[in-house]
């Protein structure tokens, strides 16, 4: 179990009841109970196919990702060059916290 400090831990979070982490965001539907993260449940309950891969529900984080991708592609841009410079002006500018990665 993790330990949450600070604000979070005074309040009484929701928490997921598929991963027991607090729910910080709106996820939350009163009508079918789902407390649980937007996320958890999709991977539970809706994403039918391999966690890896996309699902086809529009919704689904994964097919988004592909989508933009393919937009990108149409826009003459290459997703993944897009993606390495942002991690690199990332790393140069030194403001990467959560996205290191050890070299
Ligand atoms: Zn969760
Ligand atoms: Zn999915």
């Amino acid at each position: 179990m993790e330990i949450f400090e600070g604000s979070w831990s005074k309040m009484e979070a929701v928490r997921c009841r598929l991963c027991g982490r607090p729910v910080r965001t709106n996820h939350i539907d009163p009508e079918d109970a789902a407390d649980t993260h937007w996320m958890c449940y999709h991977f539970a309950y809706e994403h039918d196919v391999d966690p890896d891969q996309p699902c086809s529900d529009v919704t689904c984080p994964l097919r988004q990702n592909e989508i933009f991708r393919a937009c990108l592609r149409q826009l003459g841009q290459d997703p993944e060059q897009l993606l390495l410079s942002f991690l690199d002006e990332t790393y140069r500018r030194g403001t990467s916290d959560r996205t290191q990665r050890p070299h």
